[in-house]
């Protein structure tokens, strides 16, 4: 607990720290952005001088999205919680990612109806918008799978996303939760993924626990409290929301 707790504070420090320099370079950002892809309309398609204001614009665009995602870590917002169902998130979710997955890998979801936590829905969708891309980023190119489950067992609604990716040694397995911590090449991993997973989870009192080894792949496993009132009205037959999509 001490060493959560730790976690936590120094996650906190980190955030308040990257917001701020997140802001002013936002605020940066808006006329390199504005202004470049004003002259870039005048300049005639095929030039010399497009060209190179295209890499530029393109370089402004990758600085904008890592400050949004550095902006989305350091919000402090307190969620807007409801009673959700998680497997009606995952598979509301899962409509949105099958389109920005690779092909070659097969996907298979098992939601069960009936988990019901008190909860942030965008934040939840964030969580396993996170882990899916994490898990597909682990296959890459070579054929794999990803299973995404729910389940309601006992006080809590457990969501599992596994992957037979490239799985990751101790040492990487120790730091995934820290802000910044990445081991993809410089472009492709901000670091922050897994911190804002961890950073929801704990906010709505769950916990987070990965498997994973080199052979096998890696299994990300959620729970989260069943909300009070439906704790006691455990559903007999959790009716099979999705299965094999
Ligand atoms: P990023 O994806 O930008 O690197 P994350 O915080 O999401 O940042 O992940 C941190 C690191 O955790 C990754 O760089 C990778 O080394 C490791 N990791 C996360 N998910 C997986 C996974 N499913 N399989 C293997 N390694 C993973």
């Amino acid at each position: 607990l001490e060493r959560q707790l730790q976690q936590s504070l120094k996650m906190e420090a980190l955030g308040t720290l990257a917001g701020g320099i997140a802001h002013d370079l936002n605020n940066a950002l808006v006329p390199v952005l504005g202004l470049t892809e004003c002259v870039l309309e005048n300049l005639p398609a095929g030039s010399r001088d497009r060209a190179d204001l295209e890499v530029v614009v393109g370089g402004a665009v990758r600085a904008r999205d890592l400050v949004r995602q550095i902006l989305a870590f350091s919000r402090k917002e307190a969620p807007t919680r409801h009673a959700v169902d998680v497997g009606r998130i995952v598979s509301s979710t899962w409509d949105l990612l099958r389109r920005a997955l690779p092909p070659a890998i097969r996907v298979e979801c098992s939601a069960t109806l009936g988990a019901i936590v008190m909860a942030d829905p965008s934040q939840l969708q964030q969580v396993i918008v996170n882990l899916v891309t994490n898990a597909a980023q682990a296959i890459g190119d070579c054929p794999g799978a990803i299973v995404i489950s729910v389940a309601r067992i006992g006080d809590e609604a457990l969501l599992s996303v596994a992957d037979t990716g490239n799985g990751m040694d101790e040492a990487t397995r120790a730091r995934i939760f820290e802000p910044f911590f990445t081991t993809k090449p410089v472009g492709e991993g901000t670091g922050l993924g897994l911190a804002v997973v961890h950073g929801i989870v704990m906010g709505h009192g769950g916990r987070i626990d990965v498997r994973s080894n080199s052979d096998a792949g890696t299994v990300f496993e959620v729970a989260l409290p069943i909300a009070e009132t439906h704790a006691s009205s455990a559903e007999a037959e959790n009716p099979k929301l999705c299965d094999f999509i």
